[in-house]
């Protein structure tokens, strides 16, 4: 089955020639982004392969169709950047990864976590330049904190699970609370109650209608003053611009963002000889107390190979009829 993948990176050709040693489909890398200008690349092949930045909207789906791809196969979790109308009229199946390493994701955001607390991004630097002093640096012990927990799923679970691990409180908010959660001693509350009463908030919901923005002006003056607000799932889920009035006024006391609105056109390249275009990360990269990675949370050898196995025996299931892990 010729096969096509977007986005394609070293990391990526390794972990899928690897899982593709026993399954033999014919893949074919390709390190652009799937954009109205690149789609013309995929005619011929019946499956294309995408990943959380490729531009699966009506009109690349509209060309996908006529150039004779037949299965969209995600190699994410995620599935909010496809038009899935459209491509239910056109005839394109679609498949994702519904899961691959929740502990990748979940241990990112603590990793973000105990690097805000601790400066370990200030320090770094500082005994890089022969600063040996701790000016600065003070953090908090975690032990008895308050963590909120907002989506409690596969991956918000795991989280919650190495929260508790570390002696905090946990609080949650989720339409569908997890027996597990519970299990560990979290109170399920209304998210305004959840965001009043929790030190650190992880956000691990996906992106939807009811989601896109859930964190805004409002919700972080709902927020206790100098709170530390974690993002590791869409960067939609925050209205960016409203962070930098809550971290210049101190109301946002930490910040970790593994995820932006606007990281379409900038994540996954190397940008570093360029100007950055965008004000509203460049702002946010200047505050001390700000922490941001490139979408890296999945990136563990274990999640990497799971999603490499996983599309594979998702493609090979729907060349044989028995489509596996719809959308
Ligand atoms: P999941 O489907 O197992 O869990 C999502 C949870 O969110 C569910 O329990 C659901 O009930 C809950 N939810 C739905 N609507 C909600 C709302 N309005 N408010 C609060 N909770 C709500 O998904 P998962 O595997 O745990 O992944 C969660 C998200 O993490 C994904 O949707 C994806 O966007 C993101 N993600 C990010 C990365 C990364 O590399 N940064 C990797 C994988 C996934």
């Amino acid at each position: 089955m010729r096969t096509l993948l977007y986005s394609s990176q070293t990391y990526d050709r390794d972990s899928f020639l690897a899982a593709n040693a026993t399954a033999r489909l014919d893949l074919h890398f390709q390190p652009a982004r799937l954009t109205l200008d690149t789609v013309a690349l995929a005619g011929g092949y019946p499956v294309v392969c995408a990943f959380i930045n490729d531009d699966l909207s009506a009109p690349v789906l509209e060309r996908l169709a006529a150039g004779g791809t037949q299965l969209v196969a995600l190699r994410s979790a995620g599935f909010n950047h496809v038009d899935l109308p459209t491509a239910q009229r056109l005839g394109i199946s679609v498949v994702r990864v519904p899961a691959y390493s929740p502990h990748a994701v979940a241990e990112h955001a603590v990793a973000l976590i105990l690097s805000l607390n601790r400066h370990l991004h200030r320090a770094y630097n500082r005994t890089r330049d022969g600063d040996f002093t701790l000016h600065g640096l003070t953090g908090f012990d975690l032990v008895g904190k308050t963590v909120g927990v907002v989506g409690t799923g596969q991956i918000g679970a795991t989280f919650a699970k190495i929260m508790a691990g570390f002696g905090c409180q946990l609080l949650a908010y989720d339409p569908l609370p997890h027996p597990q959660v519970e299990a560990l001693g979290a109170r399920y509350l209304p998210l305004d109650e959840l965001l009043a009463e929790a030190q650190i908030i992880s956000l691990h919901c996906p992106l939807n209608e009811h989601t896109r923005h859930l964190i805004n002006r409002a919700s972080l003056s709902r927020m206790q003053r100098g709170a530390m607000l974690i993002n590791t799932g869409r960067g939609a889920l925050v209205d960016t611009p409203a962070l930098i009035g809550a971290l210049k006024s101190g109301q946002l006391g930490y910040l970790g963002l593994d995820v932006y609105e606007e990281e379409a056109q900038l994540f996954f390249e190397d940008r570093s000889d360029l100007p950055l275009q965008d004000d509203v990360l460049a702002r946010l990269l200047t505050f001390p107390n700000v922490v941001i990675t490139a979408h890296q949370a999945f990136l563990t050898r274990e999640a990497l190979g799971a999603i490499a196995q996983t599309t594979l025996d998702n493609i090979a299931a729907w060349a044989a009829g028995n489509p596996q892990n719809s959308v």
